[in-house]
């Protein structure tokens, strides 16, 4: 929308360009049709296209942690662990 925007500009100003009298007018006119054309023609698309939707990787299978309850207050502690985070006591 923005190029297009660019590219009228610069149609208008040839058009100035063309009808205009005053030498400096003429020259402000050819300034214009020069900076909207190149703008026109260098400007970037907005956005790239977004990606295919079968790119996306599953998400990684849930590691299940061994667990064991803890003697004393009853929270879920790791197996490997001999003493309770949560009591202090030991498992
Ligand atoms: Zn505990």
């Amino acid at each position: 929308m923005l190029r297009q925007t660019f590219f009228v500009a610069s149609c208008l100003g040839a058009l100035n360009l063309y009808f205009a009298e005053d030498t400096i007018l003429q020259i402000l006119s050819g300034l214009l049709v020069l900076f909207s054309l190149g703008i026109s023609i260098v400007w970037p698309e907005p956005l790239p296209p977004p990606p295919a939707p079968d790119l996306w990787s599953d998400a990684p299978v849930k590691k299940e942690r061994k667990m064991k309850t803890c003697s004393s207050c009853g929270k879920a502690v790791d197996l490997k662990w001999t003493m309770c985070p949560y009591c202090s006591k030991r498992v």
